[in-house]
Parts: structure tokens; sequence; C-alpha cells
């Protein structure tokens, strides 16, 4: 896949809000929020896309999960929150790095948008 500016906030080159990092993933604030609270979650490793992720990468999909429960007690979400991974053309994906959306402190409505 070719390189999108999250791999510059991975390797720190351009600035992010980062409120967690370990081996394998990184979270940061939004530059667009769309909630009080909007975090995305993404592996260090680049994948283009939930749908490019292989069985090799099940271990890794689960700790973007708890990395994604960590960072919503962090920011005090008890009220619950939604978790987003826009996919694709249709699924209205922009960054073609694979990115878990936290969003919360407001009420979200179903059917999105
Ligand atoms: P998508 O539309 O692909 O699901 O989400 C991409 C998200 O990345 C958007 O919500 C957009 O605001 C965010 N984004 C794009 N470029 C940057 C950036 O340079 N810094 C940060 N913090 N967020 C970005």
């Amino acid at each position: 896949m070719s390189e999108t500016i999250f791999s510059k906030i991975i390797r720190k080159e351009i600035p992010a809000d980062i409120v967690y990092e370990d081996d394998l993933a990184l979270a940061f604030r939004d530059v667009q929020p769309q909630a009080p609270v909007h975090i995305l979650v993404i592996p260090k490793q680049p994948i283009e896309s939930i749908d490019r992720a292989t069985d090799a990468d099940a271990a890794l999909l689960g700790h973007l999960l708890l990395v994604v429960k960590r960072v919503a007690a962090q920011e005090g979400l008890v009220k619950g929150y939604r978790v987003a991974i826009n996919t694709g053309e249709d699924g209205g994906q922009t960054v073609f790095h694979l990115h878990l959306h936290l969003l919360g402190q407001r009420a979200m409505t179903w059917p999105p948008g």
C-alpha cells in the first residue's frame, strides 16, 4: 500500500495529539472531531483497511479493540461510546491506513449518515 499521513504521525514527522501509544498501536485525536471526544486508534503496521486484514492480523485487531476500551476509560466515557471503522468508498473511508474511530461524550444517533 502507498503511505498515508498516518505513517508520518506514527514516525512523529507531523504533530498529533497522541493520547495512547504502545509497540503495536497509536491513538490520537482526530483533527476534525465529530464529537467532543473523537480519537483514532491505528495499528503502527500499515493495513490499508479492515477489508485487507488477514488471519495473521487477528491478534493485532483484537489488540486495537482493547486499546479503544482503554482509551475510552481514560477519557471517562462512562455513558458509552461508538466505535466505527469506515471501509472503502461506500464506507466513507478517506485515509487508507486502518483506523478505528472512537466517538463519545454525546449521544449518538442510529442509523448513521
Ligand atoms: P476516514 O474518513 O478515513 O474514516 O477517517 C479519516 C479521519 O482522519 C478523518 O476523521 C480525518 O478528520 C482524520 N484525519 C485526516 N488527516 C488527519 C491528520 O493529519 N491528523 C489527524 N489528527 N487526523 C486526521
